[in-house]
Formats: structure tokens, sequence, C-alpha cells
């Protein structure tokens, strides 16, 4: 284990971060990482449990409960703790591809169920993966690794999202030949075009995606499969195909109002201030700008908080973000006990610069839109809200969030964010494969072999598990792999 007595001499400790007044002003990550000697005390913490939950993976209360990748993560902490950094790059890396991704945007499941946690803090185990992996690249042993062998089999994935770029990952160094086909300009899925800049800097994609090149990775970008690129000429030149398209269908808020101009779907703000930011550092104008606007974000989730993050850098006047559901409590409700995810209340980044800036957190809860109103031009120029409230169906017993008679509000807005979450894959790539959706319009596999309705087609990630996480991506990535690699040479040694 790490240090013996650690977890008692020690206290948690997390990068500091760039206070909000300042990076407000850029689009940089903020955080600013511990020095080493203060990183190796942060994996002394680590008490090595005989029944380690935080690698633990498994569903508890309907939320993950510890590490969905199974990390070996008291194993790395001991690493971190006695320095010995090449070592806990090999732990590290034999469970999770992308580190480098996990390490910035993962919820970290593994530290709430630490058992530190229980107590008192959680062992750091996100930063120090994060450690690991950037020691690895400083030190040069996170470069290109290519297989001394290749097996002469053909495998298209269809995405490059974590699930696909994992998948590839894997298959390549299993030795088959992987071309990843991307509609998009560049390769990373939502970690690139939704997920923004201040979260996760693109250069560490890019890093990844060159090292994965230089493996042997073929990427062929603003391949559009299924309409601008045809499917059967993937199945023609390819032995197996895995669709890994993410669940980009955006749910949407059908009330009167709707198609004011205005009204955008939160990814499609989110991407196209990534892409002006990356191509022209925002001076082509190519994006749609909050500057000046008074903004109303509807989804109190990760993504509705990206969107106030990003709206706030842009310079808008003001920042909304409404939320179906009540005010998580600040502490653990009785019910929800330790390891279980804790359904807390969370303040994200974009809510405290939201608070810098404004003077108070963005959200409003138990309210929605019920009209969006129109100036004579057709521009959004205000919300109608309402309160919900939590009812019961007598008959199924099914909870709701019931409408508020009288609680109409209206609220300015020349900008409304749509992040109201997703509802499945787009349809046209599975017709374009002939392969079947389940009733959530998720692309069907039979259960654990991720096997489609469709012969020698797979499928992976958020197009088959539904609106998830990257960590989740990446271990459906993973799993895929080994399955294709089983159906191509009837055995599979991919972990
Ligand atoms: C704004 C936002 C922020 C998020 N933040 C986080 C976070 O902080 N932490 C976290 O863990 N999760 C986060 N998520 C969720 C996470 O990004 C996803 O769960 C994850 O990216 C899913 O990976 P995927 O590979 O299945 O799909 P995606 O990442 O969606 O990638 C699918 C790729 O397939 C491509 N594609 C689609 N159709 C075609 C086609 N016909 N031909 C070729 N290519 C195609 C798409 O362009 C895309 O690049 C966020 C999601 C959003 C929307
Ligand atoms: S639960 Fe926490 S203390 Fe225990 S092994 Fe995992 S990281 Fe270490």
């Amino acid at each position: 284990m790490g240090k013996i007595t650690g977890f008692l001499e020690y206290e948690r400790k997390v990068s500091a971060e760039t206070a909000p007044g300042d990076r407000i002003k850029n689009w940089n990550e903020f955080h600013i990482p511990l020095s080493e000697a203060e990183q190796k005390k942060q994996g002394a913490r680590c008490m090595d449990c005989g029944v380690p939950f935080c690698q633990a993976g498994v569903m508890m209360g309907g939320m993950v409960s510890g590490c969905p990748l199974n990390n070996l993560i008291p194993e790395w902490n001991d690493l971190v703790y006695t320095g010995n950094w090449q070592q806990a790059f090999n732990r590290l890396k034999k469970t999770n591809s992308f580190p480098e991704f996990t390490s910035r945007v993962c919820p970290a499941p593994c530290e709430a169920a630490c058992t530190c946690g229980l107590n008192g803090d959680p062992v750091a185990v996100k930063e120090n993966e994060r450690a690991i992996i950037e020691n690895a690249y400083k030190s040069g042993i996170a470069g290109p690794n290519p297989p001394s062998v290749r097996t002469g089999k053909k495998v298209a994935v269809i995405g490059s999202g974590p699930a696909g770029l994992a998948a590839a990952d894997q298959l390549n160094k299993r030795g088959h030949l992987v071309t990843v086909f991307e509609r998009s300009d560049r390769p990373g899925g939502l970690l690139m075009y939704g997920i923004p800049n201040m979260k996760l800097e693109k250069w560490v994609i890019h890093r990844k995606i060159e090292v994965m090149k230089e493996e042997g990775v073929t990427f062929v970008t603003n391949a559009d499969v299924g309409r601008t690129y045809k499917a059967n000429r993937i199945l023609k030149e390819f032995d197996r195909v895995i669709l890994a398209c993410g669940a980009s269908n955006p749910r949407d808020i059908d009330v009167p109002g709707r198609d004011g101009a205005g009204i955008c779907f939160a990814v499609d703000f989110l991407k196209a201030t990534t892409k002006s930011f990356l191509d022209t550092g925002l001076e082509d104008g190519n994006y749609i700008s909050a500057r000046d606007k008074h903004v109303v974000v509807i989804g109190g989730g990760d993504t509705g908080n990206d969107c106030v993050g990003a709206a706030i850098r842009h310079g808008c006047a003001s920042v909304t973000q409404l939320e179906m559901m009540p005010e998580p409590p600040r502490k653990r409700a009785g019910n929800n006990t330790w390891p279980e995810w804790p359904r807390i209340l969370k303040v994200d980044y974009g809510q405290e610069e939201a608070a810098w800036v404004f003077g108070k957190d963005p959200r409003v809860y138990q309210t929605t839109v019920k009209e969006f109103l129109k100036d004579p031009e057709g521009k959004v120029c205000g919300v109608i809200t309402v309160s919900l409230e939590p009812k019961q169906d007598p008959e199924t017993g099914r909870a709701y969030m019931a409408p508020v008679e009288g609680s109409e509000r209206e609220l300015p807005a020349d900008l409304v964010l749509i992040a109201a979450g997703f509802t499945g894959a787009q349809s046209y790539v599975a017709e374009a494969f002939g392969v079947e959706l389940d009733g959530r319009t998720n692309v069907a596999a039979a259960k654990d072999s991720y096997k489609t309705s469709a012969d020698r087609i797979f499928t992976a990630g958020d197009m088959h598990r539904g609106q998830s996480l990257v960590v989740w991506a990446i271990r459906e990535g993973r799993e895929v792999a080994r399955e294709v690699d089983k159906s191509l040479m009837g055995y599979s040694n991919l972990a």
C-alpha cells in the first residue's frame, strides 16, 4: 500500500484552479497541477483496501460505483507514492486506453466510492492518474508502440469518439489494420466538439491521435458514412465494421415559439465555438456568439454547465440555467449511502464563474419553458417559464414533475441553448448498414457481444448504450474490440 499511515498524516490536496475572474478571459484549462512531491503524498493516502470499491465499477442504486474501467487504482496509487512512474504507467495502461482524457473530464466515480471518503476526504485518484500519464509523455514512454506482427484483417470503425478510438487502439495493437471514419473535420467525437476547450484542451486529443497514426491507425475525416461515404464500399473493403457514432439526436423542447431565431442545441453552440477557436482563435466569426446577450440554458446538467462557462467567455449579458428537478441536498440523503454515487448538489466550474460574474448561481430549479417569445423579426426575445412540482401518477405510481398553475414568469432571452439530453442514435447510419435499433433508438446488440443484427457489424459507446460518459465509451470500445478480435481470430487475449 502507499504509506501505512499516509491517510492519517496527509490531507487530501488537489490542483489549484485559476480564479474565475482570470480564467474566463480565455479558453484554456485552468487547473494548476500539484508538485511531484505533493502528488506522491496524495498517492501515500491510499490504504490499499482489501475490498477496493474505487475500482469496482458496479451499478448501485441505478448509478455506477467505482471505476467502470476497473482501473488498478490501489496499485498505481502506491507506485505514485514510491515515484515508480514507469510501472505506474504500465499498470494504468492495462485497463485505460486514454488516461489523458479521463484524468481531465471524468466525474471520478472512483473517488466517490473511495473508502477514505466514508469519514473524510477520498484519495485524489483522478489527479494521481493525470500525473502518471503526463509524466509518461514527458519521459517519452507514452510514445508510439506499433505492433510487431500484422494479421492482415481489416476493421472499419465509424466514429472517432472515445468508444471508436478505444476500439481502434486495441485492435491495432492486436495487429489488425484499422481505419477510423469520422464525419467531422477533426477526430475525437464529443471530446473534440462537445467538451469545451477549458475542460479539455484539444492538443491533448491531437497528441494521442498522432501517436495512434504512427502506430498504424488510419483516420479518414470528413467522411459522413451512410451519406457521402457509402456503407457498401466499407462492407466490401473491410472484414468487420464497428459503429461508434454516438447518441447525437438532441432532445428538443416542443413548445410554442420553438422556430424563433436564436434557439439552438447546446452541442451546435459548443461545437461552433470550438471549431472557430481552433481554426482562427474565434477571428472568423463562424460561431454562435453570446456576447451581450441574455442567455437561457435549458438543462441543469453537465452540458448545460459547459454552455454557461462558454457563454460567460463569449461575454454574455446574463445567463440563467433552468433545471426541471428539485435542488439536490448538500449532504447524502439517508437512502443514498456510500459507496453509491452521491446525489448531492455539485457546483461546477461554469456555475462558479456565473456566481463570480453575476453574483449568483445561474440555476433555477423545478422550472421549465412553457413558451418562447419572438420579436417582429422572428428572433427569440424572451421565454415564459413555469414552475414544476413533484407528483405521482395514481394509476402507474410513476413520479413526474407537473406544472404549477399561475407560476409563469417571463425572462429576457436573446439566445436559448437547449441542453436537455439526447434521444439516441441518428438512424441514417443504422439504416445504411441495415442494423436494428432497440426501443430507445440505440443500435441493438446481443448482450455482452456488441454484435448487431447484421453480419460482421458491431456497435459500442453512446450509439449502443445511449448518452453516457467518456469512461463508459472507453470501456465499451475496449470490450467491442475483444469481441471483434474473437470473431476474426477465434479467440482473443485483449483485456
Ligand atoms: C457538451 C458535452 C459535454 C460532455 N462532458 C463530459 C464530461 O465532462 N465527462 C464525461 O465523461 N462525459 C462527458 N460527456 C459525454 C461524453 O462526451 C460521451 O458519453 C462520449 O463522448 C461518447 O463517446 P462515443 O465515442 O460513444 O461517441 P461520440 O463522442 O459522440 O463520438 C461519435 C463520433 O461519431 C461521428 N459520427 C457520427 N455519425 C457518423 C457517420 N455517419 N460517419 C462518420 N462519423 C460519424 C461523430 O461525428 C462523432 O465524432 C459530454 C457530452 C456532451 C454533449
Ligand atoms: S478505496 Fe480509496 S483508499 Fe481504498 S484502495 Fe481505493 S483509492 Fe485506495
